[in-house]
């Protein structure tokens, strides 16, 4: 269905018919040329990081970044339960367990005292988890003080799934650059997008290295096709690195229309009885890829399902939350730490077009939507 208000569209509109076009003119349409060296350098100096490798997914940078991390079959991944599912799929790929652990309140994303209760109980049982894989949902940076501590104490890497935070800060270092390894995504309604593709990025150069080699079929560097271990066919194209380039000079821009418009709403809906936003923290910075409501039904008269029932009646699309993994049929057999928080979460979030072209009038639309909804519950 097409929607009047998209819930992310990308907008298009600096470099990337240039440099696309540049790229066709220049043959080089495939896994070889200027622009994919120019969005990496790009890439790692904005995230004033190491080296970044460009990929064709966000998956497959997560899946190669454990793969560096030498996950292998029966080991054990610490998982934040509350993300997508691509944040867990690569450790069942690799032949792994995924443990699910809930999330906190403040920042929704990986509970630092479940985690470290979880390490515990892993370990008592005979296995110490080979990493743990962090999410900052809808671009909000995660507890990372705390998590890095546990992470020090335990000597267990961070994976650093920053697919949907490029560009938010954690006091005052970019979101992708405190684990072992940090991921993005350049998929479709990411907050840039190249068509698809992601990143990794390491400050050690080994690694580097290594996802180099390994995302190229692992193919020694000879005059014939050498191979000296198993590789993935992950490189980013041209083509896709064309467009994600034109798209990262603009990154500063989209950021702050994100953040305009989950401003503009929290003007709006402020004083709504029983909506509560995903909010930062003074020492963190969101790009605020999607804002994200929740909806205190008790409160309000009316579920998120409710809500999203009448925006859709009015050409507006939202999205709920993600399903916690450990909720996921898929998943049901797999270990899982917490409580109901992330279940909560879901159940009562709504996450409301966040376009970088929103306008305020369409945002005063869609708030209008949020309280005749109200009214309809008290007349
Ligand atoms: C989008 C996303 C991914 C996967 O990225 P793709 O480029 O779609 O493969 C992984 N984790 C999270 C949290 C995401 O939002």
């Amino acid at each position: 269905m097409a929607f009047n208000i998209p819930l992310s569209f990308p907008v298009l509109n600096g470099n990337e018919n240039l440099y696309s076009q540049q790229a066709i003119s220049s043959g080089h349409i495939a896994t070889f040329g200027q622009f994919i060296n120019r969005f990496e350098s790009k890439l790692s100096k904005r995230l004033k990081t190491h080296e970044a490798v460009v990929l064709n997914s966000g998956t497959s940078a997560l899946h190669l970044g454990m793969v560096l991390l030498g996950i292998g079959p029966g080991d054990e991944v610490i998982c934040q339960s509350f993300t997508f599912c691509a944040s867990a799929n690569p450790v069942v790929y690799l032949g792994a367990t995924p443990i699910f652990v809930d999330s906190e309140k403040d920042t929704w994303n990986i509970c630092p005292e479940i985690l470290e209760d979880t390490i515990l109980s892993r370990i008592s049982k005979g296995k110490k988890p080979k990493a743990i894989v962090i999410v900052h949902l809808f671009g909000m940076p995660a507890k990372m003080k705390e998590i890095l501590e546990i992470s020090e104490k335990y000597n267990i890497p961070v994976l650093e799934d920053a697919a949907e935070a490029i560009g938010s800060k954690y006091e005052g270092k970019a979101c992708g650059t405190f684990g072992q390894i940090g991921v993005f995504s350049f998929n479709g309604n990411k907050i840039i997008s190249s068509g698809g593709g992601g990143c990794l990025i390491s400050n050690d150069t080994n690694l580097i290295q290594r996802a180099r080699l390994l995302s190229t079929q692992a193919r020694e560097d000879l005059p014939f096709y050498h191979h000296l271990e198993i590789g993935y066919n992950y490189k980013m194209n041209n083509l896709s690195a064309a467009v994600g380039l034109a798209q990262l000079e603009q990154l500063d821009a989209y950021i702050k229309s994100r953040r305009l418009v989950n401003q503009r709403y929290r003007n709006l809906l402020k004083g709504f009885p029983g909506i509560e936003f995903q909010t930062e923290s003074n020492d963190s910075q969101s790009n605020y890829w999607l804002t994200a409501i929740l909806i205190d039904k008790e409160v309000t008269g009316f579920s998120n399902e409710d809500l999203k029932r009448s925006l859709m009646k009015n050409g507006v699309e939202s999205r709920f939350l993600w399903k916690p993994l450990h909720t996921q049929p898929v998943f049901n057999t797999t270990p899982y730490y917490g409580g109901s928080l992330s279940e909560k979460l879901f159940e009562n979030g709504l996450c409301l077009p966040s376009s970088v072209d929103l306008t305020f009038k369409n945002q005063e639309m869609i708030v209008e939507v949020i309280h005749s909804e109200l009214s309809k519950t008290f007349k």
